[in-house]
């Protein structure tokens, strides 16, 4: 599990006070970015043993941008050639409740027909989104259907779906950073952290 101060001292790379509100507590460290580095390698490992060189790389965005792009260099670098797509669902607005509804914003991905499709996602919390996403892919005809996670909070699950790659089980704290955003700040931290009220 994470890292506090606490315990050892963890500080969050790349954050300072600028451009952030006044009354909010800083992110507190939870996955440093060399952590999740080797645990990326060690799921690109596991996924290019059962993917084989050819499939389709789904990132759900906006969330899974930053993992996304390190997992397919980690995936490249075990001779995977995934063509690499994209999706966007929203179920958050700027709170750190989710509304309870996942919608499709834009495009989805054409010719996902016959296709083994790799379906990745930044966090798995309530399991709306994946499980939304997931009859998304099937229903536009894939052949198989596999589901990676950099984060999973098996604690908020309601929705009957689980992950087939996690990178991290975690506790039910509001994660930010590597991608993940409030209110669309924080996103470009380096390392993973939680915010605390
Ligand atoms: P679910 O549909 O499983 O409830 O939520 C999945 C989506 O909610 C994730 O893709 C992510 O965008 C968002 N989400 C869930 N937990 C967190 C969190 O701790 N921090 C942020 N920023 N987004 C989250
Ligand atoms: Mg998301």
């Amino acid at each position: 599990m994470g890292r506090g101060p606490a315990d050892g001292g963890l500080t969050v790379t790349g954050f300072s006070d600028h451009g952030r509100n006044g009354d909010e507590s800083p992110p507190t460290a939870l996955f440093a970015a060399g952590d999740i580095s080797r645990r990326i390698e060690s799921l690109a490992g596991d996924i290019a043993r059962a993917m084989g060189p050819e499939f389709v790389l789904l990132c759900v965005l906006n969330g899974a941008f930053i993992f996304t792009a390190d997992l397919a260099r980690a995936l490249a670098a075990r001779g995977c050639r995934p063509r690499i797509e994209f999706a966007s669902f929203k179920s958050y607005g700027s709170a750190t409740e989710s509304s309870g509804r996942v919608r499709l914003v834009g495009e989805f991905p054409g010719n996902l027909a016959r296709q083994r499709v790799l379906l990745v996602d930044d966090i798995l919390d309530t399991g709306r989104t994946l499980l939304t996403a997931r009859m998304m892919v099937e229903d536009a005809g894939a052949e198989t259907v596999a589901t990676c996670v950099l984060l999973d909070k098996p604690a908020r699950r309601e929705a009957p779906v689980e992950a087939d790659y996690v990178g991290f089980a975690i506790d039910d704290v509001f994660v930010v950073g590597y991608g993940i955003d409030y209110a669309e700040k924080f996103r470009y931290l380096p390392d993973l952290a939680h915010i605390s009220g």
